[in-house]
């Protein structure tokens, strides 16, 4: 059975087909994907603008989709069902991939399954060649988003904790604004961080000793605030990097701890990072570092798939295919609806 996958809810177009291979034969595989990124075009506003994001999803999603089943050696007919993302995200953003996927599988005669975002960051290490085992304990450090929590199989999330402001990937993007990177800032930042000395000044670590593992960035992208108006008009490159570096160390420190936290707390031996923030360097070697201390195995989606791609989309429709937990839905009705904001225990 083969899978198209679409994504768009925010500045990504994804697009991907999956093989799921008959009871008994094993993981779904990805037999090709396209992805399109609209950072370019948002960079001169600093931030995504949903309406511009809207209608670059809808140039870009029939070229992409060609490019997959070209790479793939497969046809539109050879679709069995039709995924894509459902929510959360921008509204508009989420109705373009939602109206082509409808469209489309209503023309071929297939059914469609709407995918939880959060969901298929958080399955991405399955397309990895080290794939986790369940259960697990997830860090997902994303744009919107960061949770830990407790993953029993496909569709049994308990979360154990989370951000009660910024998301993790939020403080590495306002941070770096305020020292003059482009948007998104974070993998910007964490370039600069490689030169700086983290010890050069000393940042908030929110909730650090809470004993709970919850998060809070607010504070801390105020305090770099504070930083950047003392080195006034003209900081030196150093000075920047080593504030880059503080910011970081201090994003990282909590990430860690918290992570180790819920470890404790469930005596589980396994961690899967997902989402943006888990490309980070700095994270993985500390994450990586602490674990290996403690007998615990860490998994990575690959680098290329932290961020919004198509192929998680897909693959985590793919795994509720095999466990037959899909709810498929009739495209020839024709009405469908996305939700921009959509709890993952709701799933
Ligand atoms: P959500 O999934 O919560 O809806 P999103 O889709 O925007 O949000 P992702 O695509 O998972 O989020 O991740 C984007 C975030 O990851 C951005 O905040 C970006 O700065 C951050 N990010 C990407 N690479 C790195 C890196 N190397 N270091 C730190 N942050 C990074
Ligand atoms: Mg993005
Ligand atoms: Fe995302």
């Amino acid at each position: 059975m083969k899978v198209l996958g679409f994504e768009s809810s925010c500045d990504e177009t994804g697009v991907a087909l999956v093989e799921v291979p008959e009871q008994g034969g094993g993981a779904p595989q990805l037999l090709a994907q396209a992805l399109h990124s609209q950072i370019v075009m948002h960079q001169a506003y600093g931030g995504v603008v949903p309406e511009l994001a809207s209608r670059d999803h809808i140039r870009r999603v029939l070229p992409l989709t060609r490019e997959v089943l070209a790479e793939a050696g497969a046809e539109l007919k050879d679709v069995d069902v039709v995924a894509y993302t459902q929510g959360p995200g921008l509204a508009g953003a989420l109705l373009v991939g939602a109206g082509v996927a409808v469209s489309l599988a209503a023309a071929l005669g297939k059914p469609t399954l709407g995918v939880h975002h959060l969901e298929g960051h958080l399955l991405s290490p399955f397309l990895s060649n080290d794939p986790p085992e369940f259960p697990f304990i997830a860090l997902l450090v994303s744009g919107g988003h960061t949770q830990l929590m407790r993953v029993d199989d496909v569709g049994q999330y308990e979360i154990l904790g989370e951000t009660i402001d910024d998301a993790a990937g939020e403080a590495f993007d306002k941070s770096a604004k305020l020292l003059g990177l482009p948007y998104p800032g974070g993998p910007h930042l964490a370039r600069l961080a490689e030169q700086g000395d983290a010890s050069a000044f000393e940042l908030p670590r929110p909730l650090l000793h809470s004993g709970k593992p919850d998060f809070s960035f607010a504070g801390l992208k105020t305090a770099v605030l504070t930083q950047v108006k003392k080195l006034g008009d003209a900081p030196t490159d150093q000075q920047r990097a080593d504030l880059a570096a503080a910011t970081q160390a201090a994003i990282v420190e909590v990430l860690v701890k918290k992570s180790l936290l819920a470890l404790k707390e469930t005596g589980l031996k396994r961690l899967v990072v997902a989402g943006g923030v888990g490309a980070n360097a700095e994270l993985r070697r500390q994450l990586n570092a602490a674990c290996a201390k403690r007998q615990v195995r860490v998994h990575y989606p690959e680098l290329s798939l932290c961020t919004d791609n198509g192929a998680m989309i897909a693959m985590a429709a793919a795994m509720r295919l095999q466990r037959g937990m899909a709810t498929l839905h009739d495209a020839a009705r024709g009405s469908f609806e996305v939700r921009p904001r959509w709890p993952l225990g709701a799933a």
